[in-house]
């Protein structure tokens, strides 16, 4: 464990500023100062009171992005932390502190990465960081809103590496290489109120309801492939009744959330459900909601110099992971650029004492400065 390393200094600069989405608390500001003491052109796409930073080195291509948010999430109960979250204290080698694992650590290797690469032989190519403070939250003006800013100007990263904590049991031990999607739907069923004993008086939407979702349930979807496993579909909530035990309902309503795969788009999901409901439903609605396009990213350069500088660095040959959430990842991809995630071990994130490995630290920041290598010199 080093006590000065810069990594460590900025992870603990950041965290001490209380960055809860979407505000960024002058994270943005303090990365910013040091990216333009590089030469980096800093431009401010704020919006809606989201913070994000663009900022650029070079103009040639190839065109690696390194990106992040600045947001953390609540701390939950404060008591239950050891010490103040927004306090960073290290014990026993291990720094605490609310965005310790995500992402400030992420961001501060990335900073100070770039920092010794630029101190070493020239680049061929540009850097760009992408910092928000709108990704736990509803990520509408972060990320999404700058990489269509970036589309609408014509402008396509080869490459991006987002800093999120993707290691399982030890840093290194895997990258994020692909998410799934996730669609969801509020689903009303309408029918006629009665009396049980007068079922022909009546309309049962639950009667209705029943053979369809035992339709949508017994469906195979995709039969996923090689980087993810199939399309699954979940109920989580059905509603009905009106309590008493002698009345037919006139409404019923089911949420139900698929996690998709590559194989399937919301588009084609969304027109297989609608197929079984209007076969068993006279009167529904179905109101969708859609938080996130399932990405994969080509087997190219990127993962391979990932890989390798991670090798390097820890000993280890890094799993390629598509499971978890999502990230911000989903918005960058569709540029057409190879996106990976890497980052610090991922258990403590959004927990009570959230906390990274002090000598982890260091080793992220040389994993990003080693792929950056490889890839620009
Ligand atoms: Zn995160």
């Amino acid at each position: 464990m080093q006590a000065d390393s810069p990594t460590l200094r900025l992870t603990q600069e950041l965290i001490s500023r209380r960055s809860l989405t979407p505000d960024d608390a002058g994270c943005c500001e303090l990365i910013g100062d040091r990216l333009a003491m590089l030469g980096f052109a800093l431009e401010w796409l704020n919006q809606e009171g989201v913070t994000n930073l663009w900022a650029r080195l070079g103009t040639e291509g190839p065109l690696m992005v390194l990106a992040g948010h600045t947001d953390v999430v609540p701390t939950g109960p404060l008591d239950r932390w050891t010490s103040d979250p927004f306090l960073p204290q290290i014990r026993d080698g291990v720094l605490y502190g609310r965005g310790a694992a995500d992402m400030k650590s992420g961001l501060a290797a990335m900073v100070c990465a770039v920092e010794r690469l630029l101190a070493g032989a020239p680049i061929k190519g540009s850097v760009a960081f992408l910092v928000t403070s709108d990704e736990e939250g509803m990520a509408r003006h972060g990320t999404k809103y700058v990489a269509e800013v970036l589309r609408g100007r014509g402008i396509r990263p080869d490459y991006a590496i987002v800093g999120e904590a993707s290691s399982n049991l030890q840093l290194g031990d895997r990258i994020v290489v692909g998410r799934r999607g996730s669609l969801g739907c509020n689903l009303r069923i309408h029918g006629r109120q009665g009396h049980v004993a007068y079922p022909h008086k009546a309309d049962n939407p639950i009667h209705r309801l029943a053979p369809a979702l035992a339709e949508l349930v017994a469906t195979e979807w995709d039969r996923g492939n090689a980087n993810f496993p199939p399309t699954s579909f979940q109920i989580s909530n059905v509603h009905g009744g009106t309590g008493a035990n002698n009345v037919i309902p006139g409404e019923a309503e089911v949420i139900f959330n698929f996690r998709y795969c590559t194989e399937s788009t919301a588009e084609s999901l969304k027109a297989r459900v609608h197929a079984v409901l209007d076969r068993h439903l006279p009167h529904y609605e179905a109101d969708w909601w859609h938080t996130g396009e399932p990405f994969l990213t080509r087997q190219g350069k990127l993962i391979e110099a990932a890989q390798a500088a991670i090798g390097e660095i820890t000993g280890l040959r890094a799993e390629q992971f598509t499971g978890g959430g999502t990230s911000d990842a989903r918005f960058i991809a569709p540029l057409g650029t190879e996106v990976v995630e890497i980052g610090p071990i991922n258990d403590s994130i959004h927990k009570i004492d959230e906390h990274v490995n002090v000598e982890d630290l260091d080793r992220l920041s040389r994993i990003y400065e080693n792929t950056l290598a490889r890839l620009l010199q």
